[in-house]
């Protein structure tokens, strides 16, 4: 993995045996920089004072009660080569998903402009594509085109990228890429064997060459340990910088992946996975992305207490279910939150997978 990319070097692991941590006081490596270990020691923290800790961190750095709505369009749907095993839009997995041609131009626009009268001023396109041809490239950038017209910030989440892609998109208007490192590198290879982890870390790396902000989080609740998911932390923490926007997703198991039947994830682990992020990841937007429909309102507000303050809004995620709009307009009234509609159109949860 690249110098720029991975500077604390977790302890070398074997990708198959359970890692041992020794639970030590946290001591970031060097300035800014987070090891596996100071991240379990957080993970491992009584939850109310790791709570504590994540609101305060918060307050310095967001307005309270701030809540980003985040809405996602899939303009290429399923027929995927790749074989992420969370993943209903593979190919190879019998989920019922059908796969689609990209969308049009027209239909595209009609969409974002829909989303831009609702509010939005983002607008995200995702594609189930393991990498886009450079005509493919060239069909997006007249989708970036047309939505950048509109005067909407654009994102978007299409695979692995070369560097002459990245740019192209970059001049084409892009203003976010997403691109989930999806768990920890030891644990990769257990959720998807059709790439590399480095194949990940390199097209951020192209990503944040061309300019473009990055969007990178991961999924738990796929079998992982512990450790795995202190060490997706730990990777996403030390990109240098670390992302803009971190989505945190928790399994949604469909049927015919090869994921469907994993343990799901303990509600009060995944609060504290949020919990890590905003404080290793201050000013980061941490979403939380798929997984919310299953978790009830009141674990969600310990997510947002936690720090989370973006969420996907509207009725589906792809191909997945998402609360509906009103449920969380409710909820959000009931907390006392701010959903505001700068509609992060974005496609933030695991790389178009849900
Ligand atoms: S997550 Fe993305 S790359 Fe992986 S199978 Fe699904 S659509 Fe393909």
């Amino acid at each position: 993995m690249s110098a720029t990319l991975a500077p604390t070097a977790a302890p070398a692991v074997q990708s198959a045996q359970p890692i041992q941590l020794h639970r030590r006081t946290p001591a970031p490596m060097a300035p800014g920089l987070w090891s596996v270990e100071a991240i379990q020691a957080l993970l491992d923290k009584p939850l109310m004072d790791l709570l504590f800790e994540a609101q305060t961190v918060h307050r310095q750095h967001w307005p309270a009660g701030d809540i980003e709505l985040a809405t996602l369009l899939s303009v290429k749907t399923g027929g995927c080569p790749e074989n992420c095993g969370y993943c209903p839009q593979a190919a190879e997995f019998d989920t019922g998903v059908k796969a689609e041609k990209l969308m049009e131009v027209e239909e595209v626009v009609r969409a974002a402009q829909a989303a831009k009268d609702a509010g939005a001023t983002r607008f995200c396109m995702g594609a189930a594509w393991r990498a886009p041809k450079d005509r493919d490239i060239e069909k997006v950038s007249a989708l970036i085109g047309a939505v950048k017209g509109l005067g909407l910030q654009t994102c978007a989440t299409l695979g692995m990228l070369e560097s002459h892609q990245a740019q192209a998109l970059k001049d084409a208007g892009l203003d976010y890429y997403n691109h989930n490192l999806d768990t920890a590198p030891e644990y990769y290879t257990d959720v998807v064997s059709t790439r590399a982890y480095q194949d990940r870390l390199d097209t951020l790396q192209n990503v944040r060459n061309a300019g473009i902000s990055v969007c990178c989080g991961g999924i738990v609740g796929m079998g992982e340990a512990p450790v795995h998911r202190a060490g997706l932390i730990e990777q996403l923490a030390n990109l240098q910088p670390y992302p803009e926007s971190v989505p945190i997703n928790s399994l949604v198991r469909v049927p015919g992946t090869p994921l469907a039947d994993s343990d799901p994830i303990d509600p009060f682990d995944f609060v504290r996975m949020i919990a890590v992020a905003r404080i290793t990841m201050p000013k980061a937007r941490v979403r939380l992305s798929a997984g919310r429909q299953q978790m009830g309102e009141a674990v969600q507000a310990l997510c947002f207490m936690a720090g989370a303050n973006s969420i996907f809004y509207g009725d589906k995620l792809l191909v997945t279910g998402n609360p509906d709009v009103d449920a969380d307009v409710q909820l959000l009234a009931k907390l006392g939150l701010n959903g505001h509609r700068t509609t992060t159109t974005e496609a933030e949860h695991a790389h178009h997978h849900a």
